[in-house]
Order: structure tokens, then sequence, then C-alpha cells
């Protein structure tokens, strides 16, 4: 069992009054009725998308028209990225069902675990779909890791999702697809306030190039001249079905298991060990941030658990896979007393490191256009594209 520090869970707290959200979440303020920025920006972008109705629907039946129409000719009409999770694996279902010819796309920072391999396996053969994968070196992706955990800042997997990113272009780019589809629901993540989990290509680099120990050579960076040259001048949209149509994530998760033999890692991200790594330790321990309330805020505001409940679990210890630990000292070559050391440095924040964000925020009118256009996603610009609120 894990001790969380004393003040991480403390009940007296202002906590939002339509989710579980509190005032430690960054950039959070409430209204007279004691509700959240965050729900009501959740309810803007339900009316905005027409999120599970007919307005949404019709929406969404159009863009796949185009995207049909833009595969014409060519292999495949849309990317899907998979990770072994549900969201990705009912996502390549989904495109499927609606006459798509999705090609599947794969980023491995070599720390997936056996049931999210197989779970890949699984659903790509039953439905017959192809899978594009990039495999960093795994020394070099390690490096990377362990270049993040010695900068003591927090996100220490964000390698991967900017990797995914740019893999997920690559693809498209060799085979001439025009559309990207993304498994992410503001509905059930809920749309994670900037504070500690920024990246982008510069901080990597950044990061690596003072705590690291080799070249990279093998990773995916994705620069500020690629990121432009996908979005820009290749044009590659960025579509999020889940913002549109209706989507249960519980349905769809038993879906999978009847369907395919899918099997379910248990909420606790264990479909990859840095991310398990990250939720269940490193950020509950070293960051106090716990970001269960993501999930959980999301339940409560789809009336699928109290907040009562919810707030509940969210004061439970989080679960940690028995040799988690040590898999993660051993693969990055941590003795017992070194891994203390770095835990117990004080924690560094992505604005102390070289990064786009300025850059993002200086073209915020050109990325408000790319986001109206879909070629970069809307939660892009909301996060990225004006100044954060720095934690306290
Ligand atoms: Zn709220």
């Amino acid at each position: 069992m894990i001790k969380l520090q004393p003040d991480i869970h403390k009940a007296d707290l202002q906590i939002c009054n339509n989710c579980i959200y509190d005032e430690r979440v960054n950039g959070i303020h409430f209204d007279e009725e004691g509700v959240c920025n965050y729900c009501h920006q959740i309810d803007d972008l339900k009316d905005q998308y027409g999120t599970g109705q007919k307005k949404g629907e019709d929406q969404f039946a159009a863009i796949v028209e185009k995207v049909k129409k833009s595969g014409k000719g060519k292999k495949y009409d849309c990317i899907v990225g998979v990770s072994g999770g549900t969201d990705s694996s009912y996502m390549l279902y989904l495109s499927k069902q609606l006459g798509l010819r999705p090609l599947a796309v794969h980023y491995d920072n070599t720390w997936n675990s056996a049931i999210a391999t197989e779970n890949i396996r699984k659903v790509l053969s039953a439905l017959d779909v192809d899978l594009y994968t990039h495999v960093t070196d795994n020394k070099e992706a390690d490096d990377i890791f362990k270049a993040f955990f010695k900068a003591s800042v927090a996100e220490i997997e964000a390698s991967t999702d900017l990797a995914l990113a740019e893999t997920m272009y690559r693809a498209a780019s060799k085979y001439g697809i025009k559309y990207v589809f993304e498994g992410h629901s503001f509905i059930t993540e809920g749309i994670t306030p900037v504070g500690r989990n920024y990246f982008d290509g510069k901080y990597i680099k950044s990061i690596h190039k003072k705590y690291g120990s080799m070249k990279m050579k093998t990773y995916p960076l994705m620069t500020f001249s690629r990121f432009l040259y996908w979005t820009v001048f290749k044009r590659i949209k960025k579509i999020r079905p889940f913002w549109y149509i209706n989507y249960n994530k519980e349905e769809a998760r038993a879906f999978l298991e009847k369907e395919y033999d899918w099997k379910y890692y248990g909420g606790h991200h264990l479909e990859n060990r840095m991310t398990a790594f990250f939720h269940s330790y490193y950020m509950p321990i070293k960051f106090n941030t716990d970001f269960r309330n993501n999930t959980l805020s999301a339940r409560v505001r789809m009336g699928k658990t109290t907040r009562e409940e919810a707030w509940k679990e969210y004061n439970t210890e989080p679960h940690l896979e028995e040799d988690l630990l040590n898999y993660f000292k051993k693969r990055l070559g941590l003795s017992e007393e070194e891994f203390q050391r770095i835990m117990d440095l004080p924690p560094k924040s992505w604005y102390e490191f070289p990064t786009y964000k300025k850059r993002f925020e200086l073209l915020r009118p050109l990325f408000f256009t790319l986001a109206k256009a879909n070629l970069v996603p809307m939660s892009f610009y909301l996060k990225y594209c004006f100044p954060a609120k720095k934690n306290k």
C-alpha cells in the first residue's frame, strides 16, 4: 500500500456542486451556485457540438460522407489510433460499422502490457483491419522516460502521446489519408485543465537534451514546423466522433468483451506500465495530484454515480500493481537509493523549460481557424493557446 501525502484528500475543500473537482484543480473557479467552470465548459461544448442529439449526429454523418469521398481510389479512408483500450478499440468497430476503411495506427513505447497487445491483435483480426506501428528503440524510449523522471517534471509519459500524434500523421501522409479519428470524449473524460500536464516537441527535446544520455534517433519527434506541415500544408483533419455522437463507455466495454474476447485492464491504466506508474504512483506521491477525479467527475455529471460515492472513491488509495515499481526501476536502471533520491527532489514545472507555449498563444487566431476547420482539436486550442494558470 502506498501512503499518500497527508493533504491530498482532505475534507475541508471547496468542491463543485455538480462534480467532484475541488479548489486544487488548476484554473478552477466557481459560480454563485458553486458550480465549477469545467462543468460549464462541458455544457457549452455539448450545446456547440449537439453531442448525442440530432444536431451532432447529422454533423457527424456529414463528416463521414466527406471522409468516404476523400478516400475514393485509396486503400484507406481514415486513421484510427489504437492503444488496446476501450475508446480506441470501439472506435475501430464503429468506423467499420459506418462503412469506412480504417488503418489502425499504434505507437509502441515498449511498455505495453500483454493485455493491451492481445486486445489490439484480437480486435484487428476480427475486424480485418491493417496495422501501422512505429516502435521506438527501447533503450532510446527509456532514455527519454528517464530524462523526464530525472528532470522532476510531471509529464513523464508525454513522449508517448506526442509520438502517437506524429505517427498517425506519418501514416496518413504515407497513404494519402486526410482524416484521423481520435477516441477522445469530453463527456466521459472531461477536458483536463492545463496545469501540470503540458507537452510539446520542444519541451520533450529540451528535457531529453539536458537529462538524457543518448541521441534521439528513432523517436518520432513532432517539432513546430512538422506540426504546421501536417495541419496547414497537408491539411490532415482530426475528428473526434464521440464529441458528436452518443458514447457509453460501459456499454462499449461490455460489447468488446462479448464480441472480441477483449479484456478489460481494470480501470487503472494498466494497458501501459508507464501510464500506470504515472497515474497510480508518480502523480499522487510526487505531485500531490490524483487524476481519478476526471473520470469520476464525468460519471457524476452523467448521473452514473452520486457526488458522495465518487468523492468516497476518490479518497481511497490508488490501486498499484504489485511489481510495477520494481519493473520501473529495473527498466530505467535505477537503484533503490537513486529512485528514492529523485522521487524526493522538489517538483519542477514545464514552464521552467523551453516550450512552444508562447508561440501557440501568439498564433491563437491561426489555431482558432485551424480548430474550426477540424485541422487541430478544439481542445488543443482551448488548452494550449491561452496563458495557463500556474500551480500555486
Ligand atoms: Zn464541476
